[in-house]
């Protein structure tokens, strides 16, 4: 999506470590006129897909989920990283790794808003080694409900995420991905 690499190229920092910031319009100040473009085209893209809900984790993915729910008149569900978890139950739980925070953290949703009727689209801000989708996939799995597709901002495309999940079978649908970025000169190649 040409409006999202520009934008990209304009306001991202490449930092050492695989780290695009992008936090002057997507996940820390968020552009909210870019977020109603980047809803409109997922909208476009699973046009076809028979969408109950929309899927995230927090923080940062529930903005651009909520903006997209907007297109689809659907809730949006957000998993919880959580302290402790009660396995009564009552919620899915599944392990996540941070790859900003490096850290492991277990996700939760209730089992309350997530069952076997549904039809999932997944959305998120950042692909990159995968964890955070595939944490979303086994929570959608636990609960019975269908995938209909996954929806990113921006791909890193030189790391896992993207390819293990296509070669699972999902429908991955990326509006920018990163080929590669050097935090030396500060390029980034797009991926079309
Ligand atoms: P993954 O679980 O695919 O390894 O990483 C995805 C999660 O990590 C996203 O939810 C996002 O919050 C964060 N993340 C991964 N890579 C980046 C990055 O380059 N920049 C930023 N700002 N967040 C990232």
């Amino acid at each position: 999506m040409e409006l999202l690499e520009e934008r990209i190229r304009r306001d991202g920092i490449v930092r050492e470590g695989n780290i695009l910031k992008v936090d002057n319009f997507l996940n820390h100040q968020l552009d909210i006129d870019l977020f109603e473009e980047l809803g409109a085209e997922f909208a476009r893209r699973f046009a076809d897909a028979p969408v109950t809900k929309i899927l995230t984790i927090e923080a940062s993915g529930i903005a651009i989920a909520s903006i997209t729910a907007r297109y689809f008149h659907v809730p949006v569900l957000f998993a919880k990283k959580a302290q402790s978890v009660n396995l009564d139950g009552t919620l899915y739980a599944t392990k996540v790794e941070s790859f900003t925070h490096k850290r492991v953290y277990d996700v939760i949703v209730s089992a309350r808003f997530l069952t076997a009727d549904d039809h999932v689209l997944i959305i998120d801000d950042f692909l990159a080694n995968g964890c955070a989708a595939l944490g979303l996939v086994d929570l959608v799995e636990q609960a019975g409900a269908t995938i209909e597709g996954i929806g990113i901002a921006v791909e890193k495309g030189f790391q896992k995420g993207g390819q293990e999940l296509r070669d699972r079978g999902y429908r991955v649908e990326s509006l920018a991905i990163v080929e590669s970025m050097d935090a030396a000169t500060g390029e980034i190649v797009f991926r079309h």
